[in-house]
């Protein structure tokens, strides 16, 4: 049966792995205070800051004190949607005033073309929020890559390692599981995405010096890729 969507994680997969952890988790940690005082005003940082205000019950006036536990969430990685937005906002200025690039492998873009000119539709699965996803393709070292997606999915839709959640991505882009490929490097999530019924490819980038390709491809139930040139779809 012809694969007429295709659904992947970001890191390790189409970029590298620790982007999130080793770039953009400290550099919110760092700025999350100047940018909170400096754009309190503005309506989304100041929504943002009413919902953590009635949430924690700091009043709003002790802006200093919201910001220390705005701080501590993120060191705790915390999910709280009022803090992914205010990261989210963090991140944007960030990319705008060239900071930093997301990273995906040169060999990702053409892939992604080819399957979307044989009219396939191309989906993101992330941990990291809808808005960071959009965030990471507009700003990435192989340009802005946004228009390739059709849709994204983040963890308010379910945990990675959990059939369901992957059951209801083919759900909500009205396809049959079967029609569906989930590429991930990750083998609990692969697992979880073949249990729901998904076909998988598993990404074992040579960057992971943790897993050795050749001796993964014995034993897996998922087909094993270096490179998006090696996926074959149908
Ligand atoms: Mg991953």
């Amino acid at each position: 049966m012809k694969i007429a969507a295709i659904v992947t994680d970001i890191e390790g997969t189409t970029g590298g792995s620790g982007f999130h952890h080793d770039v953009l988790m400290p550099y919110s940690l760092k700025h999350i205070a100047g940018f909170v005082r400096e754009h309190q005003e503005e309506r989304d940082v100041m929504r943002a800051l009413v919902k953590i205000s009635d949430r924690t019950h700091i009043p709003l006036h002790n802006l200093e004190a919201i910001i220390r536990v705005l701080q501590q969430w993120i060191r705790d990685e915390e999910p709280v949607t009022e803090l992914k937005a205010l990261q989210g906002m963090v991140w944007e200025k960030a990319y705008k005033q060239g900071m930093f690039q997301a990273h995906v492998y040169p060999d990702v873009p053409e892939v992604l073309q080819r399957w979307q000119q044989e009219e396939r539709n191309l989906y993101v699965y992330s941990r990291e929020s809808v808005k960071a996803q959009q965030l990471f393709y507009r700003y990435s070292t192989e340009g802005d890559m946004r228009l390739l997606f059709s849709g994204h999915y983040d963890s308010t839709l379910g945990p990675k390692d959990d059939p369901q959640s992957y059951a209801r991505i083919a759900e909500a882009i009205a396809l049959p599981p079967q029609r569906v490929m989930y590429i991930s490097d990750d083998r609990v999530e692969l697992d979880a995405a073949a249990q729901a019924g998904l076909k998988t490819t598993w990404v074992i980038r040579p960057q992971d010096t943790s897993l050795d390709p050749e001796r993964v491809r014995l034993k897996s139930p998922h087909p094993v890729v270096t490179q998006f040139g090696e996926i074959v779809l149908d």
